[in-house]
C-alpha cells in the first residue's frame, strides 16, 4: 500500500498552480497502474528482459524487424500487451488531467500506448510511442481504431487490400514518430508555468528532457511516482504516492483555496 501525499507538499503545488496558465503533464506506466495495468518498461518490460518461448528476447520479439520478418511472433506479443489492457479504463489521475483544460492551457506527453488520455478526454495529447488500439495497413491508407484485439484475426491483415496491418504503435528499433516530435517541440517552444512527470521512470531523453530543462530554467517541477527515477534530483516537488492519490488531493487543494 502506497503512502498517502504529503499534504504540506500538495499545499505548495496547489499554490504554485494556482499562479500557473500553461501545464505540462508527462506521463509513464505508473499513471495506469490505478487502473490495474502493469507498470512496464515500455512496451516491453512486461516480461522483465526474460526470453520469450521462442527464446528471442522481447526486444527482438517486438521489434519492427520481427514485424516484417515473422509477424505472427510480434502480434502474439502485441496481443499479450494489448490483453494486459483489455476491460481496463482510465482512471482518476487521467480525468483530473483532462478536467484541468477548463481551467489551464494542458498539454500532455505519454508514452503509454493504452489510449487512457485519449478516452478521458485529453486534447493536447503526445502519444510519443503511440496507441495499441490504432491499426494501419502497411501498403495502403486503410486505418481503423479497434476497443480491443478480440475480433481480429492473429496475424490480422488489411480488409481492403489484405496486406499486413500492423499496430500505431513505435515497436523496437523504429523512429520515433516525427509529426508527435515536432508537436513536442512546438509545445516546449511556447514554455511552460508548472511541468508535472507522473509515473515514468524517465529512461528515455525525450521523457526526461522536458523536466530537467525546465528545472534549469527555473520553471517549477513535481514529480510523481512511488519510487526515485533519473528526474527526481531535479525536480522542486516530489509525492511517492500513487498518481490518481496524488492528483486528487492536489485538486482537492486547488478548490479549497479558490
Ligand atoms: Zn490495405
Amino acid at each position: 500500500m502506497l503512502n498517502p501525499p504529503d499534504p504540506a507538499i500538495v499545499a505548495r503545488i496547489a499554490e504554485t498552480l494556482r499562479r500557473a496558465r500553461r501545464l505540462l503533464f508527462i506521463t509513464g506506466a505508473g499513471i495506469s497502474a490505478d487502473s490495474g495495468l502493469p507498470t512496464y518498461r515500455g512496451i516491453g518490460g512486461l516480461y522483465n528482459d526474460q526470453a520469450t518461448e521462442e527464446n528471442f528476447s522481447i526486444e527482438t520479439a517486438l521489434s519492427g524487424s520481427m514485424l516484417e520478418a515473422n509477424p505472427a511472433i510480434t502480434w502474439k506479443y502485441l496481443h499479450q500487451i494489448e490483453n494486459s489492457c483489455r476491460g481496463a479504463r482510465f482512471n482518476d489521475a487521467h480525468a483530473i488531467i483532462a478536467e484541468w483544460q477548463d481551467r489551464f492551457e494542458v498539454c500532455v506527453l505519454t508514452q503509454n500506448i493504452d489510449g487512457f488520455h485519449r478516452d478521458a478526454g485529453s486534447r493536447n495529447l503526445i502519444e510519443m510511442h503511440g496507441d495499441i488500439h490504432d491499426l494501419l495497413c502497411t501498403r495502403c491508407d486503410y486505418a481503423a481504431t479497434v476497443p480491443d484485439y478480440s475480433e481480429l484475426d492473429m496475424p490480422p491483415s488489411c480488409p481492403r487490400c489484405h496486406a499486413r496491418v500492423r499496430p500505431r504503435v513505435v515497436l523496437f528499433g523504429e523512429v520515433l514518430p516525427s509529426g508527435a516530435i515536432q508537436h513536442l517541440y512546438r509545445e516546449l517552444d511556447q514554455g511552460f508555468d508548472l511541468v508535472f512527470s507522473i509515473g515514468t521512470t524517465s529512461v528515455f531523453p525525450y521523457i526526461a528532457g522536458p523536466v530537467v530543462q525546465a528545472s534549469q530554467m527555473g520553471v517549477p517541477t513535481v514529480e510523481i511516482n512511488p519510487t526515485d527515477t533519473n528526474v527526481t534530483r531535479f525536480v522542486d516537488y516530489k509525492l511517492a504516492s500513487s498518481a490518481a492519490a496524488s492528483l486528487r488531493a492536489i485538486r482537492e487543494a486547488l478548490l479549497n483555496a479558490a
